[in-house]
């Protein structure tokens, strides 16, 4: 028998997610105009790329970093546009992006020499990215109508195809007005500029304010949600739930030993946890090799038979132990359900490490046996 630890990928939660979206676009009377890139990077955020095909699959477009993970997409039965959204790498990349018609984000000259270069075999797709204070990717302000005029000259060799604008939000999920600055210098700078828009990532595209002044400013716009897509929020204040989301991922294991822990006596590495009286612990079978955090410490919330209790001690590599306190009935066999549905959420256990959901989803690791479900005809509505 394997060792009883599983991840849960739920295809029909990505569906309901993706919906969420589109229906916090269509808003209270105010609709967005807006196409959905469903941010795909990192194997979807650890649910794999099979799951986002289907689950995402009214979706307008797939934007991700890989290319590997592009052409995978465009071979197992995606035919919409994808987008890469740190661009090429050489040269070589090319040729592939203009066999598969995968887009590319474009943020740096030698890029963009790359592209002069270059012979497609049909235009490519690109989106300019312009750095809007995140410091991160992006050309300069002061240089991106020239860059802007360069690619335009590509675009009638007939190089380059579509021809798009783009920026990245650093503070979406918790200042506004940091955003609207962003905002406010990519319009200044892309004033007159033809050529669809990419802004909003989750937390913005969940702001009617922020996601409703992109759209109201730009004509054709295309939105970035990654994270909401898989069921966390993107906000630190307000839970996925409250959202409406669907955690797309659960990860479960059972109880393999059930034993008091006496007064005094202390558990796990380090004897970090001494219980105060006698208590009755359970040992999970999931560890930070199977990608549960090191770091969660006591007190982090797991639940046992559909009873909400904790985690006590350190996390070892293929162990962690648990407060048996409030489930008495638990035996070995029970179901821990470490986040997902019928946990805690992934959120409140990255809070529980200083971590965001992120880090947790893309972590689990390959020694966990995944169980994919198909998306039912009532969510395909
Ligand atoms: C990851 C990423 C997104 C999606 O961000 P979320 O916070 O997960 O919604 C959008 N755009 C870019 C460029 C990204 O790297």
């Amino acid at each position: 028998m394997p060792r009883p630890i599983w991840v849960t990928i739920d295809s029909g939660a990505l569906t309901h997610n993706l919906g969420v979206v589109a229906s916090a676009l269509a808003g209270d009377g105010r609709a967005v105009d807006a196409r959905i890139w469903a941010v795909t990077k990192a194997q979807a955020y650890g649910h794999g790329l099979d799951a986002a095909i289907r689950g995402f699959a009214q979706a307008d477009g797939l934007a991700m970093l890989d290319l590997d993970e592009a052409v995978y997409c465009r071979e197992h039965g995606w035919h919409g546009p994808l987008l890469l959204l740190e661009g090429f790498f050489e040269p070589d990349d090319l040729p592939v992006l203009a066999r598969h018609r995968i887009a590319a984000t474009v943020h740096c000259v030698e890029q963009l020499a790359m592209l002069e270069a270059a012979r497609p075999v049909r235009p490519i797709d690109i989106f300019l990215k312009l750095n809007t204070g995140m410091y991160r990717l992006g050309f300069q302000a002061p240089e991106y109508r020239d860059i802007y005029r360069r690619a335009a000259r590509l675009q009638a060799m007939g190089i380059v195809g579509v021809l798009g604008k783009m920026t990245h939000f650093a503070c979406a999920d918790e200042d506004a007005r940091a955003t609207q600055e962003q905002i406010a210098c990519f319009q200044k700078v892309t004033e007159g500029l033809p050529g669809p828009v990419s802004l909003c990532n989750s937390a913005a595209v969940l702001t009617p304010e922020l996601v409703g002044a992109v759209s109201a400013q730009t004509g054709d716009h295309w939105v970035r949600p990654g994270i909401c897509l898989y069921g966390a929020s993107p906000f630190a204040h307000r839970t996925a739930q409250g959202l409406g989301l669907r955690p797309a991922m659960t990860l479960a294991a059972r109880l393999i030993s059930t034993h008091p822990l006496p007064a005094g006596q202390s558990i796990g590495y380090g004897l970090t946890f001494r219980a105060s009286r006698t208590m009755r612990v359970g040992i999970v079978a999931c560890g930070y090799a199977d990608g549960y955090p090191r770091h969660a410490g006591t007190g982090t919330p797991v639940v046992v038979d559909g009873v909400r209790t904790r985690l006590v001690g350190r996390v070892s590599m293929d162990m962690l132990a648990v407060d048996l306190g409030p489930v008495p009935q638990a035996q070995v066999g029970s179901l821990v359900v470490l986040w997902g549905q019928g946990g805690p959420s992934a959120d409140e256990v990255a809070l529980s490490c200083g971590t965001i959901s992120y880090e947790l989803l893309t972590a689990v690791t390959s020694r966990v046996p995944r169980h994919v479900l198909p998306v039912s005809e009532q969510e395909q509505r």
